[in-house]
């Protein structure tokens, strides 16, 4: 046998073994024919793309879970076999740990829910009970909430503790009335009185204390200790002679409270800042990755706007269905991707054996020659000419079964590329859906910085006029204050949907930020932008916005730039900006040119 020394000797001898073996070319069958030629040891080799898809089975519901989930992931990525081990005994150690027991408490809940409890009624806990369900998303945190809740319900107003608050539970005692420093202990009735006396004000002091810092002091120990026995101290009636020193603790409290929440404020920005660090980095990453694309593009939409709760709870909804739907398509395209690959194998086996059988003939029909050259009768030369007729007609046969079976496969195999292919498509749409703003469907920030690139690119090479038009609606504060928030919402998909309805086709509507809207108009001049932005003005005195079926204008004020040659993108917005700002100052409701 001869001595293959090079790499690329190795891996044609590997191809021309596969073949004669009638082996499936698989990677693990083609390393163990390489290690064998070469006779090199064969390496072990680390089953990652197996543990991958176990880690990624793993449930992620609760931080303790998604932490635990992360170590493995960890370990599998870095091949490290000691702490899969380790990740796997703490896995195995929480087994044992005490699950959250919800029948108990939401028995419990029910039992209390309808029990009298002082200045508590029930449709007031049913109010705090709903706030607590639609505010926590997690398992465990909402449990905690809600014991926190119970106890609340079931201890005093006073008692203390981390109870949560609710209005409607604070007891204070009599007015002007009361003695100095007497124990409160009745809830007090509206009073005719326009002033606290001393008493009430030390209650609400001691609440502030004791019930609405601890949750804020929760990393300070020995303040929150200190708010505790300053709380205790102030309900009790202090001797004149101590007054003194007990402000100047409560001042030194308050001085520390300061640097406590500053602290905190910073602690907080820096976090923030290191998120949006890692998002825009990650972003650069991973251009190719549509998986990943469309995931940060979320996250990196949530630390460009300031943060609150309920949109981090929209954010964390959308990312959740986004990672579904993605681990979903995944799964379905890695089984087509499988299912061409063993065809294609099968297909090489296919060819194999075609050539096998040919080969065969050949040899065989060489035989037949000779013995016809060297044949001294007719009959003997009848035999060889049977035999010919007999091989032929078999290798015709395999030759014909192979040709329809071939036809069959490279069918089945144009159509698991497609499905592959419809996939890829499904999962381009899916990271789409990360450029829309998820309240109005026009298009987020990030969707918009696209269109607008976009868009300049195309003015600029083609030489036409684009113009970008910033919108904001006019007293939309008062709006949400007066009907609601979720009024305000439905103001902004009424807009969306009036300026979806009268601009064109070719033009792009993006929601800039909280009541702020982009129009891109390409191929207008300016003064066809602002006639244009008129135009959406006059159509929303047309189409009023309906709230509880009364009639409310909605206006905006607008600003609207042309792109000059050369500039960028974000100068003209900047000045389509200011345009609008202008419009503000001039008394609002009115679209003014940049
Ligand atoms: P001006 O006429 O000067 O623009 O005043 P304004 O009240 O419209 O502007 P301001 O910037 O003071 O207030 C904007 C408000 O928009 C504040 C914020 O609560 C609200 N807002 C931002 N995003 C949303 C949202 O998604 N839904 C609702 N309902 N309100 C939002
Ligand atoms: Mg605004
Ligand atoms: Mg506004």
């Amino acid at each position: 046998m001869p001595d293959f020394t090079q790499p690329s000797e190795i891996a044609r001898e590997v191809l021309v073994r596969l073949a004669q073996r009638r082996m499936q070319p698989t990677p693990d069958k083609y390393l163990a024919l390489y290690h064998e030629i070469s006779g090199t040891p064969p390496t072990e080799i680390f089953p990652e793309r197996a543990l991958k898809g176990l880690t990624a089975a793993l449930p992620r519901n609760t931080p303790e879970q998604a932490k635990l989930a992360r170590q493995l992931d960890q370990a599998v990525a870095d091949k490290d076999w000691n702490g899969i081990k380790r990740g796997m005994e703490d896995v195995f150690a929480r087994l044992g740990a005490d699950p959250l027991n919800w029948s108990t408490l939401l028995k419990e809940v029910l039992a209390q829910l309808d029990t009298h409890s002082a200045g508590l009624t029930t449709a007031k806990k049913r109010e705090s009970l709903d706030h607590i369900l639609s505010a926590s998303a997690q398992p465990d945190l909402l449990f905690q909430r809600m014991q926190g809740l119970l106890r609340s319900w079931t201890s005093t107003p006073a008692a203390g503790g981390e109870a949560l608050i609710d209005p409607a539970s604070i007891a204070l005692p009599p007015a002007a009335a009361a003695p100095q420093g007497a124990a409160p202990a009745t809830p007090a009735s509206p009073s005719a009185s326009t002033d606290l006396s001393s008493a009430q004000w030390r209650e609400l002091i001691a609440m502030i204390l004791d019930k609405a810092l601890p949750p804020l002091l929760a990393e300070s120990p020995e303040l929150a200790a200190e708010a505790a026995g300053l709380s205790k101290d102030i309900r009790n009636p202090v001797a004149a002679g101590k007054l003194d020193e007990f402000a100047n603790r409560l001042k030194k409290f308050i001085y520390r409270l300061h640097f406590v929440a500053e602290d905190q404020a910073e602690l907080r920005a820096a976090l923030l800042g290191l998120l949006r660090l890692l998002v825009e980095n990650i972003d650069e990453l991973v251009v190719d990755d549509q998986w990943l694309q469309g995931q940060i593009a979320i996250v990196s939409d949530l630390v460009n706007q300031p943060l609150n709760l309920r949109r981090l709870d929209d954010m964390e909804r959308r990312l959740k269905d986004l990672i579904f739907k993605q681990g979903a398509l995944k799964k379905n395209l890695n089984e087509a991707r499988d299912r061409l690959k063993a065809m294609l194998a099968t297909f090489v086996d296919r060819l194999a054996e075609m050539g096998t059988a040919t080969g065969d003939y050949h040899d065989k029909i060489e035989q037949c020659a000779t013995r016809i050259s060297q044949s001294k009768d007719i009959g003997e030369l009848t035999d060889v000419l049977d035999e010919v007729m007999r091989e032929t007609r078999s290798v015709q046969i395999t030759a014909l079964r192979s040709k329809d079976e071939l036809t069959e496969m490279r069918q089945r195999v144009s159509e698991a590329e497609k499905e592959v292919a419809r996939l890829q498509n499904e999962l381009a749409e899916a990271s789409d859906m990360v450029r829309q703003d998820a309240l109005t469907g026009a298009l987020n920030r990030k969707g918009m910085d696209e269109a607008l690139d976009k868009e300049v690119a195309r003015s600029q090479r083609q030489g036409s006029k684009l113009c970008v038009a910033l919108l904001d609606i006019d007293n939309f504060k008062k709006l949400n204050d007066t009907l609601g928030h979720d009024a305000g919402d439905a103001a902004l998909v009424h807009l969306t949907q009036v300026v979806r309805d009268t601009i064109r086709p070719q033009d792009t509507l993006a929601r800039y930020g909280g009541e702020e809207f982009v129009v891109l108009l390409p191929d207008t001049i300016l003064e066809e932008g602002v006639n244009a932005m008129v135009r959406v003005q006059r159509e929303l005195t047309r189409k009023f916005f309906l709230h509880n079926n009364e009639k409310l204008l909605i206006t905006f004020s607008c600003g609207v730039a042309e792109q000059l040659p050369e500039e960028a993108p974000k100068d003209c917005l900047q000045r389509a900006d200011q345009a609008m700002y202008l419009a503000k100052r001039s008394g609002k409701n009115r679209v003014m040119a940049a």
